[in-house]
């Protein structure tokens, strides 16, 4: 059996051309739709037909333009079917409210991107009334033992953030699915390099608002999953994405779409530049978590669940030992090298920096934050891939001796 390979699936996909012949497709900028005949409006209203027939009915609703988005992720991640949300947030909001009822349970990674953990630790129980066991997911056996008769879901991240471990999807799945309840996989930190339905995950959430993207200019998400789930986030009646509303602008699908057939390229360099400073970094004797490292956990686990082409990813950590540290590295790198931004979010064509312990996890709590292994001193870097990668190293090399005092300010 060949292995799936997530830019192949996107490039059998049947090309969308635009409506007078262009190779682009046009964008559908109509908030309401016309039908020729009076009786198919209420064969939309009752899901008798839909998109997959070219009937259309309301912005809010399925867009073409969005809802070929929604076909291209699909496509990537092997699922079945893919709608596109306004945000990484609502897309990960609205599955969650899909699955779960009041008085229902969700099994969650506990070191989980922070609005993500704001989410499912003060409002989903607040609003919703649902209680969250935060679970170590290295640990399967306290995964197993937090089930209960009213969990709906098992949530975990691909590549856990800050840390970067990353999850046993197959063991994970074969835990959800003893329990009759479906594998939730946010892929934001990892598209293309690992494909969590082909692994036995059910339904994957990604903020397209990073690596997909791109460009840091739009801020959007998706949820790609079988047929029957994405519909029921459109239902008319209880349909999370439909009924709360975080449409996504069919400009932003189109923007968007334009950038997936240079993800693969993308992707690839990101990782081809953070494996170098890695590398480099652990030659030198720094504290450096990559994936793509022999001494990381996860390195085989990674290598036997990752697809071959695009590396370890974008992202590595760095432990300066302390805030204070970390500040003065990041603000020399900035500031006097211009390697890269002091900024959260990732997946930019240049380098974006920050704390996490101080900024992208300071929801968690500090003994949160302990238990999930955020030092204080780390700092995120997901490497760009503008320059050369010798003229950024040099840049790199600089800060680090200044923060060591081996330089002058
Ligand atoms: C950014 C991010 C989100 C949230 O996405 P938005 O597009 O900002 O709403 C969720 N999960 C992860 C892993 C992220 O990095």
């Amino acid at each position: 059996m060949t292995k799936f390979d997530p830019m192949e699936s996107l490039a059998d996909m049947q090309h969308e051309f635009g409506e007078h012949g262009g190779v682009n497709m046009s964008i559908e900028t109509s908030t309401t739709f016309t039908v020729m005949d009076a009786e198919t409006m209420p064969e939309i209203f009752h899901g008798k037909r839909g998109p997959d027939r070219g009937c259309y009915l309301y912005g809010r609703h399925f867009n073409p333009t969005v809802y070929v988005l929604g076909k291209q992720l699909a496509a990537i991640e092997g699922a079945e079917a893919g709608y596109c949300s306004a945000s990484g947030m609502s897309a990960i909001a609205g599955t969650l409210l899909q699955l779960c009822a009041t008085g229902d349970h969700i099994v969650s990674s506990n070191t989980i991107y922070g609005g993500t953990f704001a989410l499912l630790n003060e409002y989903l129980p607040e609003k919703a009334g649902l209680t969250v066991s935060f679970v170590d997911t290295a640990d399967l056996e306290a995964i197993e033992t937090a089930f209960t008769p009213k969990t709906r879901a098992l949530y975990v991240e691909t590549l856990s953030n800050p840390t970067l471990r990353l999850a046993d999807i197959p063991a994970l799945a074969g835990i959800a699915h003893r329990h009759g309840v479906p594998l939730v996989v946010d892929n934001t930190f990892c598209p293309l390099m690992v494909s969590p339905l082909q692994l036995g995950a059910d339904i994957v959430v990604h903020s397209l608002t990073k690596f997909i993207n791109g460009a840091s200019d739009f801020v959007a998400g998706a949820v790609c999953g079988s047929t029957e789930f994405i519909m029921s986030l459109m239902d008319l009646h209880n349909g999370s994405l439909m009924l709360l509303g975080p449409t996504m602008d069919p400009r932003a699908a189109y923007e968007i779409g334009s950038r997936l057939p240079h993800l693969g390229l993308r992707m690839a360099e990101h990782s081809r530049r953070a494996m170098a400073f890695a590398t480099r970094l652990r030659d030198l004797g720094s504290p450096v978590v990559y994936p793509g490292l022999p001494e990381h956990p996860d390195h085989q686990r990674f290598q036997d669940l990752a697809n071959p082409e695009y590396g370890f990813g974008g992202i590595f950590c760095l432990d300066l030992g302390n805030t204070e540290r970390a500040h003065r590295f990041m603000e020399h790198l900035q500031n006097e090298s211009r390697f890269g931004f002091m900024a959260v979010s990732l997946g930019y064509f240049d380098t974006l920096m920050s704390c996490s312990a101080s900024s992208t996890s300071s929801e968690l709590p500090d003994d949160a934050q302990r238990d999930a292994g955020i030092q204080p001193g780390l700092v995120r870097i997901s490497i760009g891939y503008t320059g050369s990668l010798e003229q950024r190293w040099r840049q790199f090399e600089e800060a680090l001796q200044v923060v060591n005092g081996a330089k002058a300010n």
